[in-house]
């Protein structure tokens, strides 16, 4: 973080001295940064999620980057920013600078980039040459090119963001981070609207009038899908909430029910939490949660519904399941949980879950049934000593090897 922010400030020095100040181009600075604040307020209204959020500041990027110098790229994220800080929600400060250092950072550079490739050889409508800046981007080749460009921040900027985001957090995939069907959606949308915007403004700044009302408009309705998202989901895990899960696995087993198919649920809860919280403290307790979500997440088909039922338990429902297959599920992610050495800072914690299975019709004929067979499972795996998987009656699912201890070690200790 350090780094990227260190760059992004002695470009703004150097670029300060190079960059001459043009009348006209302070206008359209200005403008575009009145816009950015007039969508940073009507965001306000709605209220924004907490954690990873996407937003259409792009709408104003993209024109800065187009139009302007790339000075002006380095320092629109400034205000706006500032603004996200103070007006919207006081994040963690270092994570709201990070932000702004990398849309600063790759908007040079693709600013750079665009200005850079513009030469004498773009022709205009009539076949003339076409000045930098304002006309360029009616032109083929200029269109093409501020594409090229915009996509290439997009890029950077994903990029710069993930490797922070996996520097932090190994548990995230570089596939998650990366490539994001939603994100990729709303991005491609960003940047059709940053161009939209950007013509309008180059053929005339006061043309910006008629661009704010639509831009609002979709960055609200982005934001109200956001909150949305974030109401079934459990902030620290990412997982479904329990209110979600149960409303969702309620109705998922009533249709299991009326199709007479098989479904079965899964009480997962981790061996001697508390020890863990005592050991290293609340914070790595809280990675090794979010490690352990990821995890079943990452095991688990999409069809499959799982969600963090409270404190260090986690339930599932698995949908069209029978015993067999449900122990094998099971099993498979008591291992995998189990042989997982979570890095967390310079600790790495080894734990083990215990997990109880309840089955439809086998063990009860609603969710609420299915749940008290399957934690009534689960204290039978306690009481056998953990790190297993049981059914509620005597039997016992099958399982690969025998149990080990929960350990709880250091790194070189
Ligand atoms: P057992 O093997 O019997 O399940 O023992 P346990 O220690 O896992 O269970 P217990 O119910 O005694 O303790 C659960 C602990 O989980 C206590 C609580 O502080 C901790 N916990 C609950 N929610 C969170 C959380 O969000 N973050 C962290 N770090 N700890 C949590
Ligand atoms: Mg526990
Ligand atoms: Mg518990």
């Amino acid at each position: 973080m350090a780094m990227v922010l260190a760059c992004a400030l002695s470009l703004i020095v150097v670029a300060l001295a190079i960059t001459p100040v043009r009348r006209e181009e302070m206008i359209t600075f200005c403008s575009l940064v009145v816009c950015a604040a007039i969508c940073v307020e009507a965001m306000r209204r709605l209220g924004t999620p907490s954690g990873l959020t996407r937003d259409l500041l792009g709408a104003w990027w993209f024109p800065t980057l187009l139009l302007l110098p790339p000075l002006y790229s380095l320092i629109i994220p400034i205000p706006v920013y500032l603004l996200l800080q103070f007006r919207i929600r006081r994040t963690v400060l270092h994570r709201r600078v990070f932000n702004a250092a990398s849309v600063a950072l790759s908007g040079f550079i693709a600013s750079s980039v665009f200005h850079l490739a513009l030469t004498g050889d773009i022709v205009g409508p009539a076949g003339l040459p076409v000045r930098v800046g304002r006309e360029i981007l009616i032109t083929g080749s200029g269109a093409l090119l501020a594409v090229f460009c915009c996509a290439l921040f997009t890029v950077l900027n994903t990029l710069i963001i993930a490797v922070a985001v996996h520097l932090s957090s190994s548990d995230t995939t570089w596939r998650r981070l990366l490539w994001d069907r939603e994100a990729v959606t709303v991005d491609s949308v960003e940047m059709c609207v940053g161009l939209t915007v950007a013509i309008l403004s180059g053929l005339s700044v006061v043309l910006l009038l008629i661009a704010v009302p639509p831009v609002m408009l979709l960055q609200r309705s982005l934001l109200y899908q956001q909150l949305q998202a974030a109401a079934r989901t459990d902030p620290k895990t990412g997982l479904l909430n329990a209110a979600t899960w149960e409303r969702e696995a309620r109705a998922e087993v009533g249709r299991a029910v009326h199709a007479r198919q098989s479904a079965a649920v899964l009480v997962i809860d981790i061996d001697h939490f508390k020890r863990v919280n005592d050991t290293y403290g609340h914070l790595v307790g809280d990675h090794v949660l979010m490690g352990v979500a990821a995890t079943l997440a990452h095991q688990l088909r999409q069809d499959d519904m799982v969600g963090r039922f409270g404190g260090e338990e986690f339930v599932v429902l698995l949908p069209g399941a029978d015993m067999a297959e449900a122990c094998r599920v099971a099993e498979r992610l008591r291992s995998k949980i189990g042989r997982k050495v979570l890095a967390v800072g310079d600790h790495s914690v080894v734990i083990t879950v215990s997990i109880g299975v309840a089955l439809l019709r086998t063990h009860g004929d609603d969710l609420v049934d299915l749940l008290a067979a399957a934690d009534l499972a689960l204290y039978r795996a306690k009481d056998a000593g953990r790190d297993r998987v049981c059914l509620p009656a005597a039997r016992r699912c099958p399982r690969a090897r025998e149990s080990r201890q929960p350990q709880l070690r250091s790194r070189g200790s």
